[in-house]
């Protein structure tokens, strides 16, 4: 059976740009992405930006309890009426940026499996804001740019190496899943698209004193890529302290891993601490 369409105004739904709005109409790929989240009964969901219900179909049809957050009106108005039958979902019509995942848990658990095909305007800040409460997500499964997803997986030395990989590792493992081709989506994207897994670290394997200042020695490195260490970030702290830690300054801030930078962060850290500022 075809799915039903939304009406606005009497006429078929168009795509708003400033939605970010590419719905997927592939059953292949949307079979594929339902796949590698494997909803289960148990499972508690969150949808974001669920458009049409292309995903949110078979996602409510697994049983889990489902609640979708959307912006379009129209797009809410018409979900709501589609699964006003199903006690197990729930839209929710709000920017998923002013959304506080908190408001669906009780406990402090990580329960909640996030899914979206996102919206690529806003993708990074969503990520970063769902991520403010990563102890309450088991996982996520993202439909991002290709270029985005493989800036989130860069290791040391790759050219996409930078900020949001090394931002986002250092809360998740990365899994770049598969690459889905523009024609899977109405209207086609201009850009390449893939699925993206990211599951939060319980227990993280290398923790910065201040995550505060792990971000500021991160941006300063990449700021300006071209710089050695030692000469970009000696505007934040001092080179006796710098030095005295056993990393290579002389080095491109492409070269460093994450537990690199967590060592100069905590030096940081302890800098700000001695005279007396706290980060
Ligand atoms: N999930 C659908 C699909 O796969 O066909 C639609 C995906 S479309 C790329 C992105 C969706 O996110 C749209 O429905 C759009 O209206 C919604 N959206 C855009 N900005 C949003 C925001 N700030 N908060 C919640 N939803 C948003």
């Amino acid at each position: 059976m075809k799915p039903a369409i939304p009406m606005t105004n009497g006429r078929p739904h168009q795509a708003r740009k400033r939605f970010g709005q590419n719905f997927l109409h592939d059953q292949g790929v949307i079979q594929r992405i339902i796949d590698a989240i494997h909803p289960v009964n148990e499972d508690h969901l969150l949808e974001i930006g669920p458009g049409q219900g292309a995903l949110t179909r078979p996602l409510a049809d697994s049983g889990a309890r489902l609640d979708c957050v959307e912006l379009d009106r129209d797009l809410a108005d018409f979900l709501q009426k589609q699964f006003s039958g199903r006690d197990n979902v729930t839209i929710i019509q709000q920017d998923v940026l002013k959304f506080d995942l908190a408001s669906l848990v009780d406990g402090e658990e990580p329960v909640l499996r996030v899914i979206g095909n996102l919206p690529y305007n806003i993708s990074t800040p969503v990520m970063f804001h769902l991520l403010k409460r990563h102890s309450l997500i088991r996982d996520m499964v993202f439909m991002l740019q290709l270029e985005v997803v493989q800036r989130l997986a860069a290791k040391p030395g790759d050219k996409n190496y930078g900020r949001l990989g090394l931002m986002t590792q250092y809360y998740c493992d990365v899994q770049h899943l598969f690459n889905v081709p523009s024609a899977a989506f109405t209207p086609r994207p201009k850009v390449s698209s893939a699925i993206v897994r990211l599951v939060p670290h319980q227990q993280f394997p290398v923790a910065a004193r201040d995550v505060g200042c792990l971000q500021v020695v991160v941006r300063t490195a990449f700021n300006q890529r071209r710089k050695t260490l030692k000469n970009s970030l000696k505007a934040i702290i001092s080179e006796e302290r710098l030095m005295s830690l056993p990393l290579e300054m002389g080095q491109r801030p492409e070269n460093l891993s994450l537990e690199d930078y967590v060592l100069i962060s905590d030096a940081l850290s302890d800098e700000l601490a001695d005279s007396g500022t706290s980060g």
